[in-house]
């Protein structure tokens, strides 16, 4: 039977492949296998990378754990093309074949282009990037066609309005981002859906800072079950939405992945009262007054302080939730070993154009600055 919309029969737990394990600076490759065995005998069938991710070790893991070692159709694949380094078109089907040739593969089930905003579809619209990415699907080299977007619901609709072509957006979805007006979680599902797109939850866990609570957050999600993870709730809060392909967890131990397929094997969306569960630590959180990183990174690449500003902000994070003072000064420490302190950004601003949360970095800083001096 068709599927009413795309990615329907695909369960809703898809395993991102960004924050793999590590030993060093390699992916621990048997663990990955270990994880991706225990996902697959479970029924799940999504794996989710990106050009960029991991220097580019990511796309080749996938080959090794999953291309290699199962057949091409018991499993979707996505990928994911970084425009925003590119001067010339010809370098968009270099970067493509790249990433097919690094996981082994003839064909993408999912490609999309990464992190689009209002400023990168301009840039989309200059290297004629629509017609390539229609032109991968015309040739099946990528069976479905979207985008990854952090930016505004309107820069969203503007984007969908232009562009019928794409079949699917990946968003950042979350209980404490879903009214955030920076982020607009639901703004920008609900334009989605109005235009008839599947979705991709990306971020659920927050970059794995709904994971980890506070206290007094911990203890209202055990009172409520206490059988349950603190990060299953807010995986199931994002999966319980309509019109999904799937959600991206970006898994790290085969204790997150055992503990995610457990409750995501046979999914029950989120009922009344476990709403008001969530609802009520929203409150909580919103209280705090909390850095909304996500760990992802886009910002350092660029420092030319080499600060490692994620690792910071979830120090200072850290530091605003539990008020381990000692347990902070000895995170500082360590994040900022090999790079910058916060004290050396010379407000050159690179970093600031890249953050997807559009966190006032350089000002943020001068905070931590402050705080750790
Ligand atoms: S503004 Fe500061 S943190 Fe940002 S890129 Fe420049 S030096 Fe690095
Ligand atoms: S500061 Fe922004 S760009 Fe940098 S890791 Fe955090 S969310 Fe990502």
């Amino acid at each position: 039977m068709a599927e009413k919309y795309l990615g329907e029969s695909i369960k809703n737990l898809g395993f991102g492949l960004m924050r793999l394990p590590m030993k060093g600076d390699e992916i621990d490759m048997e663990q990955t296998k270990r994880m991706v065995d225990a996902f697959m005998a479970k029924g799940f069938t999504y794996f989710d990378t990106a050009y960029v991710y991991i220097g580019g070790k990511s796309e080749v893991a996938l080959k090794e754990a999953v291309v290699d070692r199962y057949p091409r159709d018991s499993f979707q694949c996505a990928t994911k093309l970084p425009l925003w380094d590119l001067k010339d078109p010809g370098e968009m089907e270099k970067i493509f074949q790249e990433s097919l040739d690094r996981a082994g593969l003839e064909y993408y089930d999912f490609y999309l282009l990464h992190a689009l905003s209002a400023e990168r579809e301009k840039q989309a619209d200059e290297l004629g990037a629509w017609d390539f990415m229609k032109k991968l699907k015309a040739e099946g080299r990528a069976k479905h066609i979207g985008f990854s977007f952090h930016d505004t619901a309107e820069a969203l609709e503007h984007i969908l309005q232009n562009h019928p072509e794409m079949e699917f957006v990946q968003l950042q979805i979350n209980y404490v981002d879903w009214e955030s007006e920076s982020v607009q979680s639901r703004k920008c599902y609900e334009v989605a859906r109005k235009y008839n797109k599947s979705v991709i939850i990306m971020e659920p866990v927050r970059g794995g800072s709904l994971a980890i609570m506070p206290p007094q957050v911990q203890e209202v999600f055990k009172k409520a079950e206490p059988e349950m993870s603190v990060a299953s709730w807010a995986i199931r809060y994002a999966a319980s939405l309509d019109g999904l392909i799937t959600v991206l967890s970006g898994m790290s131990t085969e204790e997150q992945l055992n503990d995610n397929v457990s409750y995501m094997e046979n999914f029950q969306p989120l009922n009344e009262a476990e709403r008001a569960t969530v609802q009520q630590v929203v409150d909580i959180l919103n209280s705090l007054p909390t850095i909304p990183c996500t760990a992802c990174k886009y910002c350092v690449d660029g420092c030319p302080q080499k600060i490692n500003i994620p690792g910071i902000f979830k120090t200072m994070n850290d530091l605003t939730l539990y008020n381990n003072v000692e347990g902070a000064k000895r995170s500082y420490e360590n994040v900022t070993k090999e790079g910058g302190k916060a004290g050396d950004c010379v407000q050159c601003g690179a970093c600031e154009a890249h953050c997807p949360q559009k966190i006032q970095i350089i000002e943020t800083l001068k905070k931590a600055a402050q705080t750790f001096a």
